[in-house]
């Protein structure tokens, strides 16, 4: 009824003129991502919200002295983009302690960041590339050695991570945690050597080894944390993104959300973050999170923090386990029940088709108990899902949060799974067309870049990192359908896409400003778009000028 009233006195230009809006847009091309995905030329916000967008003379009463009118210039502007999982409360407690390798075209370019970052800190404080890269993005296509980490920091230990199976130290790093064997190393280690046996710097294992050694590596101080947590997100904001939903992650204790509590108690937020908890604890997943969520009821928080459930790992036993025990499947069902009756939201990772009835015959189990379709429960990757699978998820109402793995680990796939499932992966069209609500994003930042238009780039052309493409025409959406998926589609996962995702009046304004039309530039140019202003709540978050 607002809505209504407000075009009603727009139209007569009357009321509106008495309530003059706070910022316009103008002169733009402005993809609103409606039902009808109209285009328009001129947006006008008041307070956090949109209250007028259409052509110059429908926003134009509302322009007053106090009225801050930006030209667009002709710029394409899109709803802010939001992540559907992303581990982002976590990246961003080291964001400011860490160097970033992301995008970095050369192992050149790589080293040269990490000097720079060098010339910034003390000698002797760590510098820590802790993933967001792989080989295939450099020039040179391999791994930097340890002289040529050394050589671009000398007077700084240096920890450089790759996915979660592989890391480099320097001597200087080595030095400082003591290894000088494969025993100082944690569990299923392996300290790499060259040919003449001497120490070549890198360590392999498994993904608890390389956790493990992360976790020797001195934390952030907490001022550090809040310092990363509004840089990290300022970083986002810089790529577009207006939003994420946080699965927690590994060594996440409650201790580790303080900072981005403190930001978000400071009025500092300038991007909104729906989590849910990450069971740490193997074995009192469900103690822990009961305990937890006594304070913490679903839903609870603001539009900038909320809180949005339980998951990524709902359960040890079936985290990513392919063939879980009898009893770790028993106490999955119980956890899941109890979600259900707490009307609580639940997304879960998981990897394989093959065993994805793992997940989903608990769900139906559950379902038939207690109905979940309105709880939007989620799974998180499950790139080769098959038609049957997402029939299921969608008759439970189960969304599908789907990410760019492909990207950096689409050789490995083809490897893995043969060239006519590739060709499939992810099946987005197939999801859209049975219905399942898909929302985009990255799983940044350990594996994976957290940049949107790299993944966006990806949906449409479906090439690997190191340039394969592999993906087929069949599974690849249009420019439309892949931008709706990492607005609307994610927003949906955090029950906001009444409120974001488009541009419509009564909406939130969160939008962005591209510096190139996402719409009609090549292809190939849509990884390197960026944000010229970025807007959250009708606040400007980032303006690059
Ligand atoms: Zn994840």
């Amino acid at each position: 009824m607002k809505t209504l009233s407000l075009l009603a006195a727009l139209c007569a230009c009357g009321v509106a003129a008495a309530q003059p809006a706070d910022t316009v847009l103008v002169n733009g091309k402005i993809h609103t991502l409606d039902a009808q995905s109209s285009v328009v030329e001129a947006l006008a916000i008041r307070g956090e919200r949109i209250v007028a967008l259409g052509r110059f003379q429908q926003v134009k009463p509302l322009i007053a002295r106090k009225t801050a009118v930006i030209d667009l210039h002709g710029r394409t502007v899109i709803p802010g983009l939001i992540d559907s999982h992303m581990h982002a409360i976590r990246a961003a407690l080291s964001f400011a302690t860490e160097v970033n390798w992301i995008g970095a075209k050369s192992i050149g370019e790589a080293l040269a960041r990490l000097s720079e970052a060098a010339r910034t800190r003390k000698p002797g404080d760590w510098l820590i590339v802790a993933g967001g890269w792989t080989p295939e993005q450099f020039a040179e296509q391999r791994r930097p050695t340890q002289a040529e980490l050394s050589a671009a920091a000398p007077d700084n230990p240096v920890y450089v991570q790759l996915f979660y199976g592989w890391a480099m130290l320097t001597p200087k790093g080595f030095a400082a945690l003591g290894i000088k064997d494969d025993k100082d190393v944690p569990p299923a280690g392996k300290l790499e050597r060259d040919a003449s046996g001497a120490l070549s710097g890198g360590v392999s294992g498994n993904s608890a080894t390389i956790t493990g050694l992360f976790a020797r590596l001195p934390k952030p101080s907490f001022d550090e944390q809040v310092d990363g947590t509004k840089k990290f997100f300022h970083e986002l904001n810089r790529l577009g993104l207006t939003g994420v939903i946080d699965p927690g992650g590994f060594g996440m204790p409650p201790a580790n959300y303080r900072a981005l509590q403190r930001v978000w108690q400071n009025g500092e937020l300038t991007l909104r973050v729906a989590f849910s908890i990450f069971g740490q604890g193997r074995g009192r997943e469900l103690e822990d999170d009961q305990a937890l969520t006594q304070l913490l009821p679903m839903g609870f928080g603001d539009k900038w923090l909320r809180f949005n459930g339980i998951g990524e790992n709902v359960a040890w036993g079936v985290y990513n386990v392919d063939n879980p025990s009898e009893a770790a499947r028993e106490q999955f069902y119980q956890i899941c029940k109890w979600a259900a009756q707490q009307g609580m939201s639940l997304n879960i990772h998981w990897h394989h088709d093959a065993s994805v009835g793992v997940v989903l015959d608990t769900f139906e189990r559950v379902n038939r108990e207690i109905p979940i379709w309105r709880l939007r429960w989620a799974i998180a990757h499950l790139e080769d899902a098959s038609p049957a699978t997402l029939e299921r998820m969608k008759a439970l109402g189960v969304g599908w949060a789907m990410q760019d793995a492909g990207y950096f680990e689409g050789e490995e796939q083809l490897k893995e799974k043969g060239a006519d499932a590739v060709r499939r992966m992810p099946p987005l069209n197939t999801a859209l067309r049975i219905g399942v609500h898909v929302g985009a994003g990255t799983d940044a930042h350990r594996v994976m870049s957290y940049n949107p238009w790299v993944a966006l780039q990806w949906m449409l052309d479906g090439k690997t990192v190191g340039g394969h493409a592999l993906r087929g025409p069949e599974e690849t959406p249009t420019r439309e359908a892949a931008l709706r998926m990492y607005t609307q589609g994610s927003a949906w996962f955090a029950f906001a896409e009444q409120e974001r995702g488009s541009l419509e009046v009564g909406k939130l304004a969160d939008l962005v400003v591209l510096s190139k039309d996402y719409f009609s530039v090549p292809i190939e140019e849509i990884g390197g778009i960026e944000a010229v202003r970025t807007m959250v709540g009708g606040r400007v978050v980032y303006a690059n000028r």
